[in-house]
């Protein structure tokens, strides 16, 4: 049974005071007993005031400070860069690597992506991978693909102790930020074969071992059911997690999930009934 994940991506949002305050209110609406693993990934200037309520007794339920990039080199001539020890250096636990909104906005590759993941790995911290396909690959049935040479590039060198700390985020292009998110049957088919792909890479046990997470328009409303999925074990919030109650519910419902699953014993899962319509465009 994976502790879930679910990780919040405030994007390029908040400012010094409300990022503090949505990390104090994140803090103040987790669950009671909360048994989910919580990351909160603030833009890089707000990192030190949000540390300080991760490191205070009121952000200690499982509440992790997460950054949303680095850069591989230690130091030097990057202007503009942040590197890992940095981040390490103000109280970060996991970073984010390859969002798509850094390799479709930004430009990076897979190259670079595969260098940040193995400069967070190496430094003792989680590295959360994010792929994921665009709606044309989707609707030219590349996806799994798309997602497997996503995985198998960015995970290059990295190896099978240092997954314990590797968290893969399935986060379709087309879901993210857009209210459409993946249906919960195409989300857990998705996973199951990145999942596939990981145990290729590292063998089964230690592939069973790595969180695969859904991210790409996760709210209140969708959460039981993707979360509900076999393989999801967590999901990467963007919008929503700017919203302290809700993201605290969708925390409360991962919780719940993964409770009800460690009651069912080994090898079952809990699967809620899935009631939504795939939300994605008709084909031209
Ligand atoms: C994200 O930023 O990783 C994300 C999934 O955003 P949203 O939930 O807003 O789609």
């Amino acid at each position: 049974m994976l502790t879930p994940f679910i990780g919040g991506n405030w994007k390029m949002n908040t400012d010094r005071a409300s990022a503090a305050r949505l990390a104090r209110d994140v803090a103040a609406a987790l669950p009671e007993g909360n048994v989910a693993d919580v990351a909160v990934f603030p833009p890089f200037p707000y990192l030190i005031p949000v540390s300080e309520v991760v490191a205070s007794p009121e952000g200690s339920a499982r509440m992790m400070l997460g950054a949303q990039d680095c850069y591989h080199e230690a130091s030097g001539a990057f202007t503009g860069e942040v590197s890992v020890g940095m981040l390490r250096d103000v109280g970060v636990g996991a970073v984010l690597v390859g969002h798509s909104e850094r390799r479709h906005v930004i430009g990076e590759d897979d190259a670079l992506v595969n260098l940040k993941a193995r400069a967070v790995l190496d430094a003792g911290l989680v590295c959360v991978l994010c792929v994921g396909e665009t709606l044309e690959q989707r609707h030219a049935g590349q996806a799994d693909e798309i997602n497997a040479a996503q995985v198998r590039a960015g995970l290059r060198g990295v190896t099978g102790p240092q997954t314990r700390r590797l968290v893969v985020a399935y986060e379709p292009v087309w879901a993210i930020g857009t209210g459409a998110s993946a249906t919960p049957q195409d989300a857990g088919a998705a996973h199951a074969s990145i999942r596939s792909v990981l145990g290729g890479l590292f063998g089964p046990g230690p592939a069973s071992g790595i969180r695969v997470i859904y991210g790409g328009s996760v709210s209140a409303a969708n959460a039981r059911d993707m979360l509900g999925q076999p393989d999801v074990d967590g999901a990467l919030v963007g919008g929503a997690s700017l919203r302290a109650k809700e993201f605290a519910g969708i925390v409360a419902v991962a919780g719940e999930i993964g409770r009800a699953r460690a009651a069912a014993g080994p090898g079952a899962t809990a699967r809620p009934a899935c009631t939504q319509e795939s939300p994605l465009p008709k084909k031209a």
